[in-house]
């Protein structure tokens, strides 16, 4: 066994066996949640065995939609081809989820937009219709929008879809929600289960905190995300309560909010239609950025269809290591330098 299968198996040991001990937990084996804590523990475990292979169903009358997906800033012409490239053949809508100031070399839809203009890659239309960017090559398109993941001072992830003006972090809940409405955007809950940072601060938010998100966030963002596929190994757990939540806070109000799906993905362009959403299709060509806009709205009013796959934990670990590890693997850095892009 080469040194990487059996760094990789031991994760998952590790990864296993912290799961079952969350699993059989007494006080949630004795709560409604134990039956959603089983459904994903399997679904981890079995996507973790099988380290990333899955088959994404397509729809007829759908496009694939990732709404939560964070790309690292092309250093050059091949970087910024990469990330085309595996947008086109992946995926038919993706968000550019930026952190804002939270780190550095995260790219936001605002700068890519800016990179594709001064830099034509052969063999792709770029179509500019302002919160929409069309991808265009002979046999595929695609869409591209600006998203932020904004931290509020509640500890809850809520993201600003279709920004033009980015929003401060650590602002009250309430008022990131009606900035994100004053710039008629899409505003989602993110993991709701999960506290702040997932693996250093991870455990799940506490119950009065929980409560005041079923009062004061859920009635007023567009949707919740109760599947995030970076929640994988012990985190699984996060997706668990997630789902939890939004089912009870469903049980009790006319005002009924419903659950997606997002890859989370930190920089890595592989699989990165792991997890996302169904949404009927729509004329990329012909409609105008607020139409695609506005339909996503609607569509989101109803139950929309999710894809969930967990990100194995070999992969995740590594997609979470800074920058300056992953350099150490023998990889390029993740430090951006735009100028590099215009030389
Ligand atoms: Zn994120």
């Amino acid at each position: 066994m080469n040194r990487r299968k059996f760094l990789e198996l031991s994760l998952i040991t590790i990864g296993s066996i912290l799961s079952y001990n969350q699993l059989f937990a007494k006080e949630k084996m004795e709560s409604k949640l134990s039956e959603k804590i089983k459904e994903e523990f399997e679904k981890c475990l079995i996507d973790n065995i099988i380290l990333c292979s899955y088959t994404r169903p397509n729809y007829t009358d759908y496009y694939f939609d990732n709404p939560h997906a964070h790309f690292k800033i092309p250093e050059d012409k091949q970087e910024l081809e990469q990330i085309l490239q595996a947008i086109i053949q992946n995926i038919d809508s993706t968000s550019i989820t930026d952190w804002s100031t939270n780190v550095k070399d995260c790219l936001s839809y605002h700068q890519f937009k800016k990179i594709l203009k001064e830099n034509k890659i052969k063999g792709y239309d770029i179509i500019d219709k302002g919160l929409i960017t069309l991808i265009q090559t002979n046999d595929k398109q695609s869409i591209i929008y600006p998203s932020q993941e904004i931290r509020t001072k509640q500890e809850f992830h809520i993201t600003s879809q279709f920004y033009s003006i980015p929003i401060k972090d650590f602002l009250d809940a309430n008022q990131v929600i009606s900035l994100i409405k004053a710039q008629n955007g899409i505003s989602i809950l993110e993991h709701p289960g999960t506290k702040d940072h997932p693996i250093l601060e991870y455990w799940f938010t506490n119950i009065k905190k929980r409560e005041f998100a079923k009062k004061e966030i859920v009635p007023k963002v567009n949707a919740v995300e109760t599947f995030n596929s970076m929640n994988t190994l012990y985190m699984f757990l996060s997706n668990a309560i997630a789902k939890e939540f939004l089912e009870e806070y469903n049980s009790i109000t006319e005002n009924k909010k419903y659950g997606i799906a997002g890859s989370d993905m930190h920089y890595s362009l592989s699989k990165m239609d792991r997890a996302g959403i169904y949404l009927p299709k729509i004329d990329f060509l012909k409609f105008t950025d607020k139409d695609i806009i506005q339909a996503k709205k609607e569509a989101l009013k109803l139950r929309v269809k999710t894809f969930e796959h967990y990100r194995d934990a070999p992969r995740f670990l590594y997609e979470m290591l800074p920058s300056k590890f992953k350099e150490m693997f023998g990889k390029k850095g993740t430090f951006s330098n735009i100028s590099a892009l215009n030389q």
